[in-house]
């Protein structure tokens, strides 16, 4: 990102970009929040698309303009209810960033710290995947 250099959204926001005065197309971000300097979008590019042909036909360098971030189907976290979430075929994009926005350096700090510790004097041979449960919920 150039202008503004970072995106303050939140997880399950979208942008959109304006093809002409009643024409608009919006994708929702698939990245975390956590990292504000890139956004990445996952878009099902449809046969004769226009808006998504035009993304795919994008080069690195070219100039995008787009609006947002909108919407407000966000997550929130100090709800105490367990959530679920069902999306299909492309609509699981924000349910995805939401899923992968609550991991912070610190919780890996955490992870570090305990195999650095006495604590983990017994542990031996194991992975510990800090990633919200995001590499189970998409396994590609
Ligand atoms: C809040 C929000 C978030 C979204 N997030 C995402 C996302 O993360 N990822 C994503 O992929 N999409 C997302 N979408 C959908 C996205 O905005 C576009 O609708 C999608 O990319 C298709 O746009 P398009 O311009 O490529 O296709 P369109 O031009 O809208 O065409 C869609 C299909 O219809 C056909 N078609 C068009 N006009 C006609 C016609 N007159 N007769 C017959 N067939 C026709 C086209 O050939 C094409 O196959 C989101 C939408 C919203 C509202």
């Amino acid at each position: 990102m150039v202008e503004p250099a970072e995106l303050d959204f939140e997880a399950g926001q979208w942008i959109s970009v304006p093809f002409g005065p009643k024409i608009v197309r919006a994708w929702s971000m698939l990245s975390s929040p956590i990292r504000r300097r890139t956004i990445t979008l996952a878009v099902d590019v449809a046969p004769g698309g226009m808006g998504s042909q035009w993304l795919r036909a994008l080069k690195p360098g070219d100039p995008v303009e787009f609006k947002g971030p909108t919407g407000g189907f966000t997550f929130n976290r100090a709800d105490p209810r367990r959530a679920v979430f069902v999306a299909e075929e492309i609509g699981i994009v924000p349910v995805r960033s939401i899923l992968a926005a609550p991991i912070l350096p610190e919780d890996v700090a955490e992870a570090v710290l305990f195999l650095a510790s006495d604590r983990s004097a017994k542990t031996t041979g194991c992975t510990i995947t800090v990633d919200g449960g995001v590499k189970d919920a998409f396994p590609r």
